[in-house]
């Protein structure tokens, strides 16, 4: 890391400065630094955690979410029917920013971290060479670790505490070299019974005075947030604060910038402010489906309750991103930035499965949105090839006018480059969260997405061992109807193209 500031010292440094600068003027340095051009575009990438595009009413869903991400597709890239190469943060996250499926970068485990290779391959180090003033933040601690991996190519990268009411994170301020490990020993005596992030190191005296401190902050807010904070890891922040920060830091930043923002709402628990709750008490449910070979055991009721809950949250979120664009259009600062809007995974309510830690891959868990707009882009535009996360790195690294490096999977983008990225090709969402590491994949779901076909392989699993699911989403997007059948051709094809690909991923692993 070049270097960090704390939220104080960024506040004092905001004292002495005009808010927010016009578009395209650098208060902070100058825009010639390392010899980029002035006309480079600033990337601010925004993903919001478990933000389904199934819920969002942008890819028509019934409730009325998303009015505000409505408005700003009229002046973007609107890619519908986009996938995440991962169906939990780390695969998802990890994917995004190296440009490679989850079998290459390895980031499978729960709290994983990548092979040491994509450490220096990914986005960030892409954006070394061309002057980026590079900066990541996330609630999510799971990605601060990914980024951690990441920070010799990162010029800031936020702690988590900056952005949240209360301030335990330790791991990052006693051991500054050794993040990682640090962080896993807490997760560890987190599983045994502890609480984490501070368990190691002072857990009796925080088991006192955590739930006093939670009842404070709860309580404080009980008003706005009638049930209950944001919360993760036992840190507890609200969007508002983190939407401010952004425009702050933003407008304030080196020139050109790439900015990493990993929100967690619309992530459990499910805390939208007073406002948004009874939003969708509306009776509305979608047909249900019986519960499959992975089901938690919701029942239907259950799972129509969390979903009216998290839509509730998604129109929260919503309305905050709607602050964000209505601010960054007032200042001009939409006319020399590419915003990007996306997502890790999303959310299930079906099937009696409640939320995404699961190995089934239904497409409510691994569509997720993908917005684009372009530096004073006036024009929509929809894309309806089928799109994957790994897309998005040789995509920004194109749109300022650099090269995608070769060890990177994914494709520039319809619509960013020449016309080539036609809808013939098949991408893939692997899950793989209790396969050890670095061996073959022996426990493992995988989707193969090729136009309107999707083909799922559910590997090692004993609810469901090595069974195949095949489903057209263009007659049935609710994959209700499993078409597989090992005599069919277009399966048998399918099939052979998605376990060439996982023998060539065991390949690749025993040649690291
Ligand atoms: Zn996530």
């Amino acid at each position: 890391m070049g270097y960090r500031i704390s939220r104080r010292e960024f506040t004092r440094l905001l004292a002495g400065l005009p808010f927010l600068p016009m578009a395209g003027e650098s208060l902070s340095n100058d825009p010639l630094r390392r010899g980029t051009s002035i006309s480079a575009p600033n990337i601010l990438i925004l993903v919001f955690d478990a933000l389904s595009a199934k819920h969002l009413s942008l890819h028509g869903y019934p409730r009325r979410t998303t009015p505000n991400l409505d408005r700003f597709a009229e002046q973007a890239t609107v890619f519908h029917a986009h996938y995440s190469a991962g169906s939990y943060t780390t695969p998802g996250v990890a994917s995004l920013f190296t440009g490679v499926y989850p079998w290459t970068h390895r980031a499978l485990n729960l709290h994983g971290t990548v092979a040491h290779p994509y450490e220096d391959r990914n986005l960030f180090s892409a954006f070394g060479p061309a002057g980026y003033h590079r900066v990541g933040f996330s609630h999510n601690l799971f990605v601060t670790s990914l980024m951690y991996q990441a920070r010799r190519h990162l010029d800031l990268l936020i702690p988590a505490r900056e952005l949240c009411l209360s301030d335990d994170e330790l791991a990052d301020r006693l051991f500054p070299h050794d993040y990682n490990v640090a962080f896993w020993s807490e997760w560890i005596l987190m599983r045994k019974g502890y609480s984490p992030p501070v368990s190691l190191f002072i857990s009796l005296l925080d088991r006192v005075r955590r739930p006093r401190r939670q009842a404070v902050l709860e309580a404080e807010h009980r008003a706005s947030f009638p049930r209950g904070l944001p919360t993760m890891h036992n840190l507890y922040f609200i969007l508002e604060e983190a939407i401010d920060y952004i425009l702050e830091s933003t407008a304030q930043s080196p020139q050109p910038y790439l900015a990493y923002y990993h929100l967690l709402p619309p992530h459990e628990p499910y805390t939208a402010r007073r406002e948004f709750v009874g939003l969708f008490d509306d009776g509305w449910a979608p047909e249900p489906l019986p519960p499959g070979a992975f089901s938690g055991g919701h029942t239907q009721e259950t799972l129509n309750r969390k979903r009216v809950e998290y839509d509730e949250y998604v129109a929260y979120v919503d309305a905050e991103f709607g602050r964000l664009i209505d601010t960054m259009s007032r200042t001009g600062a939409l006319d020399n930035t590419m915003l990007i809007v996306t997502s890790d995974h999303g959310e299930l309510f079906e099937r009696g499965i409640a939320g995404h830690m699961t190995p089934a891959l239904y497409d409510s868990l691994i569509r997720v949105p993908l917005i684009i707009s372009r530096p004073g882009q006036r024009r929509r535009r929809d894309i309806h090839t089928p799109t994957s996360s790994v897309d998005l790195l040789p995509t920004l690294l194109q749109a300022s006018g650099q090269e995608a490096p070769d060890w990177c999977e994914g494709r520039v983008l319809p619509s960013f480059g020449p016309e080539t990225n036609a809808g013939d090709r098949s991408l893939f969402v692997v899950e793989a969260k209790s396969n050890p590491k670095m061996a073959p994949l022996t426990k493992a779901s995988i989707a193969l997405i090729n136009g309107s076909r999707k083909l799922i392989h559910y590997l090692g699993y004993p609810e469901c061992p090595d069974s195949w699911e095949l489903y057209d989403l263009t007659d049935d997007p609710g994959e209700r109807h499993n078409q597989y059948s090992p005599s069919d051709p277009v399966a048998e094809t399918l099939r052979s193209e998605l376990e060439y690909r996982v023998n060539q991923a065991t390949v690749a692993l025993s040649e690291q």
